[in-house]
């Protein structure tokens, strides 16, 4: 016999030493082809105008967001 499993509480955020990661932005000018990494920022979205560009000044566009497992030294 096999018991469902117990539904996950939706907000339930992972405190307890589990897997946490770090949300990053790739920010990616059109003009010159530089790439950015910024931590993700609430209402970041592929596509979205970034910041200028450092090296020739353009507006960048969002190309990516991903995570990253944070990594704990023991
Ligand atoms: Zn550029």
């Amino acid at each position: 016999m096999s018991t469902a499993p117990a539904p996950q509480p939706p907000q339930q955020q992972t405190q307890q030493g589990k897997a946490k990661f770090n949300v990053y932005t790739i920010e990616e000018c059109p003009a010159c082809g530089q790439k950015t990494k910024r931590s993700f920022q609430v209402g970041d979205y592929i596509t979205k105008d970034g910041a200028n560009c450092s090296k020739c000044g353009n507006v960048t566009k969002i190309t990516l967001i991903y995570a990253e497992p944070v990594v704990k030294s023991k």
